[in-house]
């Protein structure tokens, strides 16, 4: 049996490709943009992301398992409330989430002018100060999906620790 350590990480991973007519969500603030993400939910790759990066360190199952995309009542829903839901299964195993970091991989939108907003609204559900939360974001320089502008990319990781 291996030691339990009183600091758990985790890596969260999400994909959503574009489509004309919906709207882009990141960590729960819009962005103006002409197209938006693909999804069951509002699609908000950067909320999902971070949500598997807190099951994972939890050592809990991934966010679909929570709330999977064929049930109809996450239709079109704000994945802030998932994330709250998760925060709330974190809790129940005496974790508190220490920090944050993501990265969003787009062509476009630019992402710089929103990462103050985004932060505030992600540490609002994960009552964390915006310096607990890292957010950047980079472009694929032209290549695959993300760089032929097809989707959006983000990587996340969180660390927990145990309470008591
Ligand atoms: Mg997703």
């Amino acid at each position: 049996m291996g030691v339990e350590s009183t600091f758990r990480i985790g890596l969260g991973y999400d994909f959503h490709a574009f489509e004309e007519g919906r709207e882009l969500v990141l960590g729960g603030v819009r962005i103006p943009y002409d197209r938006g993400l693909i999804g069951h939910s509002d699609a908000d790759a950067l909320t999902h992301a971070v949500a598997d990066a807190l099951l994972g360190a939890a050592g809990l199952k991934d966010i679909g398992t929570y709330f999977p995309d064929s049930d109809p009542q996450y239709r079109g829903i704000s994945s802030l409330l998932l994330l709250e839901k998760v925060c709330r299964l974190i809790r129940g195993k005496n974790y508190r989430v220490g920090n944050i970091d993501a990265t969003i991989l787009a062509e476009a939108p630019k992402i710089k002018p929103h990462v103050e907003a985004i932060k505030v609204s992600l540490g609002r559900v994960l009552y964390l100060k915006p310096e607990q939360i890292g957010l950047k974001a980079t472009t694929m320089e032209g290549r695959g999906p993300v760089g032929r502008g097809e989707g959006l990319a983000v990587h996340a990781v969180a660390l927990l620790m145990k309470d008591g």
